[in-house]
């Protein structure tokens, strides 16, 4: 388990058998079982669809190249978070959005769910100042350039062997 004490009360947690679900935290206190909390994440695949090419960014002072990423809020919707992301960090709107897959990220606890996102052309990208620099890559020049043995390059191999 990834929580040691309860979020409402701090006591902290005993495990204890739930029907259908095996041993899960619970709070004596609270009387009330704490599932393990988790953060939600969307990364995605942006592809111009005028020429088919991807963009990478890098971020955070990083020297290398990731997929436009970000943290989903509470309460919002894993799709209107993909549309918010793209536009708040590329200025961009999108035509269309696939869903690929998802994957744990056992690093900062989260749940990374990986969309393509296809826009018109690149006349509307406008970086904000999250973004340190971005190019737009052919498919093959994008899996050379990117983070290679990330969960961005696996998510990214995975979509273009499809
Ligand atoms: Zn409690």
């Amino acid at each position: 388990m990834n929580q040691k004490y309860c979020g409402t009360c701090g006591t902290e947690l005993i495990s204890k058998a739930l029907e259908n679900e095996g041993m899960i935290p619970y709070c004596t206190k609270c009387e009330q079982f704490r599932f393990p909390m988790y953060n939600v994440a969307v990364s995605m695949i942006v592809i111009n669809k005028s020429n088919g090419k991807i963009l990478l960014i890098k971020q955070y002072g990083r020297p290398f190249y990731i997929l436009v990423a970000g943290y989903v809020n509470r309460g919002e919707q894993i799709e209107a978070a993909v549309l918010r992301e793209l536009k708040e960090e590329t200025g961009m709107e999108a035509l269309r959005v696939k869903f690929n897959r998802t994957s744990f990220y056992e690093p900062s606890n989260t749940l990374m769910c990986n969309f393509t996102v296809f826009v018109k052309d690149d006349s509307k990208l406008n970086p904000n100042d999250e973004i340190d620099a971005y190019e737009w890559f052919t498919p093959e020049e994008a899996q050379t350039n990117i983070l290679q043995n990330s969960l961005a390059s696996r998510f990214l191999n995975a979509y273009l062997s499809e």
